[in-house]
């Protein structure tokens, strides 16, 4: 595997790849890699050569009370977990190499991001699409893989690549989990010993809405009523958010339609922690949903 610090030497890699016929896979991460961000370089390996894998912590994603310069950094781990992988480029600039002085320019899409993660973060979408938009540019992927664990994030640049015409096609791959149902995340690490057995009631809630939906439970108000009440019944828990919305627009429901997502937003301890559920009506079933969690 290659490493590359710097954006100029990373866009002629791109720029001889695609000369050269080939197709450039890209998954973009923070590190602090774990299964779920490995998922989607396989995912890439299967469709691409080369796969680029950036590793950027990118400052205009965290709020000013958010942890930014407390988020884990093990990128001699990374590095190796990444070779193992056969990666071909590992591209990890710093932040003066993505954001020199007098940088100005900023990207945003609207209407998407105002709601759910924009509203308890302002700010994040901007810092997200403005660095996915040179991310792309920079490494010039054909396609560029996102996990379904940030739904929301995954829609946003979907509407950016079709907005701004970008010659990328974004695949979107399934959430990872621990064992006990935890969706992965590089924030895990945070969590004490009895948050981490809390923080499973993220799972639990959107299982429980599961149920209730092969019961036969259409409405989106007592859905959400009962994912509530199984977060405020665990005592480390508190919920930001809890909602089901339509996986397009995400705009709240108030029954289930052929797409949906159930997405909640839940601090344990002072970690935040989010997790989503896709509910989609089985083509011509009348009206049976599939959930996948
Ligand atoms: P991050 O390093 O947290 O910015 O995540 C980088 C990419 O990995 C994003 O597209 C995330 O959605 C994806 N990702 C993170 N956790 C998971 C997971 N548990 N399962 C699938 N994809 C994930």
């Amino acid at each position: 595997m290659e490493a590359i610090f710097t954006v100029e030497w990373m866009k002629q890699v791109a720029r001889q790849a695609r000369a050269e016929g080939r197709l450039i896979g890209f998954v973009p991460t923070m590190g602090a890699l774990h299964e779920g961000h490995l998922s989607l370089v396989r995912a890439a390996r299967q469709q691409c050569q080369p796969v680029v894998v950036s590793i950027f912590v990118n400052p205009k994603q965290f709020g000013p009370s958010e942890d930014f310069s407390k988020y884990p950094r093990p990128i001699e781990a990374d590095r190796a977990v990444l070779e193992a992988q056969r990666v071909e480029f590992l591209f990890a600039p710093t932040p003066a190499e993505m954001y020199p002085d007098g940088f100005r320019t900023h990207v945003s899409v609207e209407g998407l991001t105002e709601r759910l993660e924009g509203r308890s973060r302002p700010g994040h979408f901007r810092g997200v699409t403005t660095v996915v938009l040179k991310l792309l540019e920079i490494v010039q992927p054909h396609l560029a893989y996102f996990g379904r664990k940030d739904a929301q994030q995954a829609r946003v640049i979907r509407q950016m690549v079709r907005d701004l015409n970008l010659d990328t096609e974004i695949v979107v791959c399934p959430i990872v989990r621990e064992p006990d149902g935890l969706a992965m995340s590089s924030r895990n690490a945070y969590l004490k010993p009895d948050e981490r057995c809390a923080a499973t009631v993220l799972f639990r809630a959107l299982g429980t809405a599961r149920q209730e939906i092969a019961a036969g439970e259409r409405d989106a108000v007592r859905l959400v009523a009962a994912m509530r009440k199984l977060i405020d019944a665990e005592p480390l828990a508190t919920a930001d958010y809890v909602e089901i919305v339509d996986a397009d627009t995400f705009e709240p429901v108030s029954r289930l339609r052929r797409g949906c997502l159930g997405l909640l937003a839940v601090f344990i301890g002072t970690t935040r922690l989010i997790d989503n559920m896709l509910v989609e009506e089985v083509e011509d079933s009348g009206s049976s949903f599939r959930v996948s969690l």
